[in-house]
C-alpha cells in the first residue's frame, strides 16, 4: 500500500514537472514566434441578425508555426498573459487587422472589425496609441474599429474607465465579452461607458433548450437593454438559436451557423455577398 502512494506521488510530481516544462518550452517557443512574426489573424462575420446582412467581423488570432502547424488562441493566450507577450501579440494583430483589410475597411464605412484586446491592453491603454498610428495613412475610421475585452479587464474601474472613455472619444466602441462567465457584477457594468456586451456561446448553446442556463440567457439581453447596449450573441450553431435571439432583439451574432473564422480573402468575399440586394 505504501509503495502504491509513493508510485502514484511519484506520477503526481513526474506530470506536474511535464506539464510546467512543456509551459516554459512554450513560453520560449512563444518570444521567438512573436520575434518572426508568425501570427496571422483569422475573421469572423458578424451578422445583423433580421436582415442577414453582414456588418462586420472579430478578429481571432492563430499562430502559423513555421511547419505550417496552426495553434489556436486558447493554447498560447494564457501564456502569453503570463509572460507579457501578449501586449506584441495585440500589435501584431492590429497590423494585420490594416494590412489584410485596411483596403476593404476604406471602401465600406459600414464595415467594422472587432479587435480582442487582453486585460493589461484595458489597464495600460498604450494600445490606443497603437491603433491611431496603425490608422495614421489610411482612410479607415477610428469607428470602424471596435474593441472587446473581457470583465478580467474591467475589473479595476478606474483605469478601465479612462481607457474606454478615451477610446470612445477616439471613435471606438468597446464591448464587453464572455459575458455572463465571469464575476459578473451587475455594479462595475453600470459604471462602465461600454458600447455593446457580447452574450458568451454557453448562453447561446441553450436557448430555448429546457436546460437551467436557457432561463438566465433572457436576463442577460434584458439587463443589457436596460443598460443600453447593443447585443452581440456569439457561438450560434443553429437557425432555432438565431430565431430565438431575434424574437428577444438581439442585433447581431456570429457562430458556425453563419461561417467559422475565414482567412482575410475568404472573408472579403463573404461580407460582398452577403450586402443588400
Ligand atoms: P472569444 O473572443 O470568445 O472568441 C470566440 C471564440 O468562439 C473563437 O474561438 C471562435 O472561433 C469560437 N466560435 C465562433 N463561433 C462558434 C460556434 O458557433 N461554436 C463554437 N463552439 N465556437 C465558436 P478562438 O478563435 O479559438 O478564440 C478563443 C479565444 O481566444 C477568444 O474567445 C479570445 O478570448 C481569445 N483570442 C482570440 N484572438 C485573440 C486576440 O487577437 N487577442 C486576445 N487577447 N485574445 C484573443
Ligand atoms: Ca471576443
Ligand atoms: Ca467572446
Ligand atoms: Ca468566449
Amino acid at each position: 500500500l505504501l509503495s502504491l502512494g509513493v508510485l502514484i506521488a511519484a506520477l503526481m510530481i513526474g506530470l506536474v514537472v511535464w506539464v510546467s516544462r512543456r509551459r516554459l518550452s512554450l513560453r520560449g517557443e512563444l518570444a521567438i514566434a512573436v520575434g518572426r512574426r508568425e501570427f496571422v489573424v483569422h475573421y469572423q462575420p458578424i451578422i445583423e441578425l433580421k436582415s442577414g446582412i453582414c456588418v462586420g467581423a472579430e478578429a481571432l488570432v492563430r499562430w502559423r508555426r513555421p511547419d505550417g502547424q496552426m495553434e489556436q488562441p486558447d493554447i498560447f493566450i494564457p501564456i502569453a498573459e503570463e509572460s507579457g507577450l501578449i501586449k506584441d501579440i495585440t500589435d501584431q494583430v492590429i497590423e494585420n487587422v490594416m494590412k489584410d483589410l485596411g483596403g476593404l475597411l476604406a471602401a465600406d464605412r459600414s464595415l467594422h472589425v472587432a479587435i480582442n484586446l487582453a486585460a493589461v491592453d484595458i489597464h495600460s491603454g498604450r494600445v490606443l496609441q497603437v491603433i491611431q498610428r496603425a490608422l495614421a495613412g489610411t482612410n479607415v475610421l477610428a469607428q470602424q474599429i471596435w474593441l472587446e475585452a473581457t470583465e478580467r479587464g474591467f475589473m479595476d474601474v478606474t483605469s478601465a474607465s479612462a481607457t474606454i472613455d478615451e477610446a470612445r472619444r477616439l471613435g471606438h466602441s468597446v464591448a464587453i465579452d464572455d459575458f455572463g462567465t465571469g464575476y459578473s457584477s451587475l455594479q462595475y457594468l453600470k459604471d462602465l461607458p461600454l458600447d455593446a456586451l457580447k452574450i458568451d456561446k454557453s448562453f447561446v448553446g441553450t436557448v430555448g433548450l429546457d436546460a437551467a442556463t436557457s432561463s438566465i440567457t433572457p436576463h442577460i439581453i434584458d439587463m443589457a437593454k436596460t443598460l443600453d447596449l447593443l447585443i452581440v450573441a456569439e457561438g450560434i450553431e443553429q437557425q432555432r438559436q438565431a430565431d430565438y435571439l431575434v424574437e428577444h432583439g438581439v442585433q447581431y451574432g456570429q457562430g458556425w451557423f453563419f461561417s467559422k473564422p475565414l482567412a482575410a480573402a475568404d472573408f472579403a468575399a463573404f461580407y460582398h455577398a452577403r450586402q443588400k440586394e
